[in-house]
């Protein structure tokens, strides 16, 4: 611990900024910051914000009560937090096409519930994808609320291509009747064809979710086919491909407006971080713009240099590559665990994570697979060349003889090629 600042007067705590109340928790943000500056990040779900919406996160609205909706909230003093919510409902609409946008939940997992809720009774039918498939964990796996509250049944890919099999998905519908189909998930490296879900959706009578909480970014770019208009609900977050605040939002057709609104409150939450739903009308107008296309273009870009980079070193992916900015590797041929591979990639500076395969023999905590993605490395910079660099890197870390320290360094000129928030320090300075 270093020097305990806060035996200050009150007149200082009413006016000073971190790094002079609390270098306790300012060293460990700087010391975050330098983690984030120095490693090759990987993790497919993971992106570095925009400084921009760094400074609305860090604002006053985070002061401001507001349960309720804009023009009917339960208190005073909302006018101003009013326009912020509106600004962000609107943008979020027009960005995607949207007949409605509810912008207050505080994660992706919260809009998941809050359209379980919406349209369903406990222990109603869903069918969603297999978590183990590529699913997300609210899409109800069975230690999850939504696997405890509702009756699950789980799609996959098929052994052989990777691919969603539709003919399970449709077999599935016939037999389980679900009252709502979930497509989309956390480590599917293909494109969700929400149209084909929607004509089995249809045939059964069930409605749609699909959970674009990994791609939105790429949706609305426009390099990846938009869910919204096959869909009666789509959920998203707003901090990976779409690189805004950490949270989450919910577009769906006019007539569930009431409902979804209802179950995010007072069904789920109470008063909605104001601050983060300016960040998230901040970010929506950032990924509307020409600059945004181009930054989602080359996400895919990316992620195709790495993934031919990795074939290329002899190296197993799923489907064989991608149409996203996800890549996953699949070890089942090699010696490697997820686990042991992960533990390698992090000796050497770059950041990924262990993910099952699917029909995987091994535990989700040691895992026969490693989920990678190119929102982060190309939001500090990297080209397609720095990604081929680091599928190289990443095939000779898991090749016989590797050198880490060799690695290492060449992961290190990478990261100093393509500096990260240069000048800096990780929170937004505030001045008195
Ligand atoms: C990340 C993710 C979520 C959950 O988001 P949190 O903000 O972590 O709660 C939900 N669904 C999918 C498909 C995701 O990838």
């Amino acid at each position: 611990m270093r020097r305990m600042a806060t035996t200050g007067t009150f007149e200082l705590l009413r006016t000073a900024g971190l790094a002079e109340i609390d270098p306790d928790v300012a060293d460990l943000i700087e010391r975050e910051l330098e983690r984030q500056r120095t490693h090759i990040e990987l993790i497919a779900s993971e992106n570095f914000t925009w400084p921009s919406v760094l400074e609305a996160v860090g604002s006053v609205p985070t002061n401001k009560y507001a349960e309720g909706y804009p023009g009917a909230r339960y208190y005073g003093g909302c006018e101003v937090v009013d326009e912020i919510e509106t600004l962000a409902i609107e943008r979020a609409k027009a960005l995607f096409g949207a007949e409605h946008a509810n912008v207050q939940p505080n994660a992706g997992s919260a809009t998941n519930m809050a359209v379980y809720h919406a349209c369903l009774e406990p222990g109603d039918p869903i069918l969603a994808m297999r978590l183990d498939h590529g699913g997300h964990l609210t899409h109800g796996s069975k230690v999850n609320f939504s696997g405890r509250n509702y009756t699950v049944s789980g799609y996959g890919v098929d052994r052989e291509t990777g691919l969603v099999d539709f003919d399970e998905v449709r077999r599935l519908a016939g037999e389980e009747r679900p009252k709502l189909i979930v497509c989309g998930g956390s480590a599917y490296p293909r494109v969700i064809e929400a149209d084909r879900f929607r004509e089995i959706a249809d045939e059964v009578g069930a409605l749609l979710l699909c959970d674009m909480a990994h791609f939105a970014g790429l949706v609305a770019a426009g390099v990846h086919p938009s869910p919204v208009p096959h869909c009666d609900f789509v959920t998203s977050t707003a901090h990976k491909t779409l690189a805004g605040p950490r949270s989450g939002f919910i577009l769906c057709r006019e007539k569930h407006a009431r409902a979804v609104d209802r179950a995010i409150f007072p069904g789920l939450q109470g008063g909605p971080l104001l601050h983060t739903i300016a960040a998230k009308a901040t970010c929506f107008r950032i990924a509307a713009s020409e600059p945004f296309r181009a930054y989602a273009t080359q996400i895919r870009t990316n992620a195709d240099a790495l993934a031919e980079s990795l074939v290329a070193g002899g190296l197993d992916l799923l489907t064989g590559g991608t149409d996203t900015h996800l890549v996953q590797l699949d070890l089942r041929r090699s010696d490697w665990t997820g686990k042991d591979a992960e533990d390698r990639l992090s000796e050497i500076g770059i950041t990924a994570n262990r993910n099952t395969v699917p029909y995987d023999e091994r535990p989700p905590t040691v895992a026969s697979g490693v989920r990678l993605g190119t929102p982060a490395v190309t939001m500090r910079g990297f080209d397609e060349d720095d990604c081929r660099e680091v599928g190289e890197i990443i095939a000779a870390a898991l090749a016989d003889g590797a050198d880490p320290p060799a690695l290492r360094a060449r992961a290190a000129a990478l990261c100093e090629r393509r500096p990260l928030y240069p000048g800096f320090r990780g929170f937004p300075a505030y001045e008195s």
